[in-house]
């Protein structure tokens, strides 16, 4: 029987078991909620906050409420440390936590390796919430300076619709902008048909944004590309892909060249199976994922009942778990500005205003289905 339990992290993947537990409570255990932030970010409404489309709370999800009717204790910290063979993480706090079941779901950092000679031009896109505000900051100091570089690094759907989000963004604040994305070519909409990168690249030229394919290594004042040339920039968005966080790399936890948790379908890491990990911590050893916030929420559940699973089988052997094997396509809807999107599943690409409005519709749903069990519990005064 796992009595203590803990969720690290409060993004897309631990969700769907915080409402699990809610629907169920887990009964006889020490449920605790670790995460580095009390607000969790929906980060497919960020590029359309950007353009104007969101306000900044319609994006956020407050994690207080949820965890209470999760019967979950907020501990609101960074996980710095994790010891899987004593079954403890480390906080940022200086405490420590022993669990019997860990569930982590902390996502990845931007990999920002090459860019950090960039100091405060450097705009990372994760964590949501720091973007925001250090976007803010810098968009309302842009009508002051009357003119904006700002250059994307990074050319997956993240990059490019950041890119689009952007160039709406400082035409709102009417300055003189130049927008610019720089991906290396093989990562540019990786995965996605070759209809879906000529829609965009069409989109992108369209608005003025330019599309350089390069690998760029960060200056104080801008980017060197390896084709020699140099961008100046105000402003470098990383949109450069997940990186393992570095603690993972001590825990004892078998993990990827990368520093990922490794794990197969049933989401239990292969070294230590009372440790279940999903999102963009993991990498699986069954098959390849790509890192996007698709497999993280459609994975919560899998994540929900394999901890459930855990509670009733000491054994740990996995014949009670289900697996998470998504199809080979995933439907991706790229926002480009202008309510506007391309719907991108496997060699099936159309674009249109109707694909922003369902996308607008699925963002919209997702993130109010958690809001208003926070709003519900608010009105109960908890
Ligand atoms: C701009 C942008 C747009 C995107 N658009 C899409 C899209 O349209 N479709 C799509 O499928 N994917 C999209 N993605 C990718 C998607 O955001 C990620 O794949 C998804 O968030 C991964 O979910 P996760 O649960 O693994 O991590 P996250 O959702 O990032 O959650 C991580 C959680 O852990 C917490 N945390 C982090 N580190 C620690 C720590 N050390 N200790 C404790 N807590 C910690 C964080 O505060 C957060 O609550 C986008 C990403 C970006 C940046």
């Amino acid at each position: 029987m796992a009595e203590r339990i803990i969720l690290g992290g409060g993004g897309h993947a631990h969700l769907s078991v915080l409402a699990d537990w809610a629907l169920r409570p887990l009964a006889g255990a020490q449920c605790r909620l670790v995460t580095s932030s009390r607000y969790t970010a929906y980060s497919g409404m960020l590029p359309g906050w950007l353009a104007g489309n969101y306000r900044a709370d319609e994006l956020l999800i407050d994690l207080a409420p949820l965890a209470v009717q999760a019967g979950a204790e907020l501990v609101i910290a960074d996980i710095v440390g994790l010891d899987a063979d004593a079954r403890t993480i480390d906080l940022s706090s200086g405490a420590s936590l022993a669990f019997d079941l860990l569930s982590l779901g902390t996502g990845g950092q931007a990999d920002v390796t090459r860019l950090s000679a960039l100091g405060d031009k450097l705009l990372p896109v994760k964590p949501v919430d720091g973007f925001i505000s250090k976007w803010s900051a810098f968009a309302e100091q842009a009508p002051r300076r009357g003119t904006a570089e700002v250059v994307v690094v990074g050319g997956g759907a993240a990059g490019v619709e950041m890119a689009f989000g952007i160039d709406a963004a400082l035409r709102r604040c009417n300055v003189q902008a130049r927008v610019s994305l720089v991906t290396h070519e093989a990562g540019f909409l990786a995965g996605h048909a070759e209809k879906a990168r000529a829609l965009v690249l069409a989109a992108l030229a369209r608005r003025g944004i330019a599309t350089r394919y390069a690998h760029a290594n960060g200056t104080p004042d801008g980017l060197i590309l390896s084709d020699g040339t140099f961008l100046h920039a105000d402003c470098v968005v990383a949109a450069t892909g997940s990186r393992a966080q570095s603690w993972l790399a001590h825990s004892g936890l078998a993990c990827s060249a990368q520093g990922f948790v490794q794990t197969r379908a049933n989401l239990r890491s292969i070294s230590h199976p009372f440790i279940l990990a999903a999102g963009d911590v993991i990498e699986r050893i069954d098959r390849q994922l790509e890192r996007s916030g698709v497999h993280a929420v459609k994975a919560g559940p899998v994540l929900a009942a394999n901890i459930r699973a855990s509670l009733d089988d000491t054994s740990l052997d996995g014949s009670r778990d289900h697996t998470y094997s998504p199809r080979d396509r995933t439907l991706y809807l790229l926002a480009h500005g202008n309510r506007k999107a391309i719907l991108s599943w496997g060699s099936f690409v159309t674009a249109g205003k109707w694909v922003w409005r369902l996308k607008d519709w699925i963002d919209r749903g997702f993130v109010q289905r958690y809001q208003s069990a926070a709003t519900k519990m608010n009105a109960k005064g908890t």
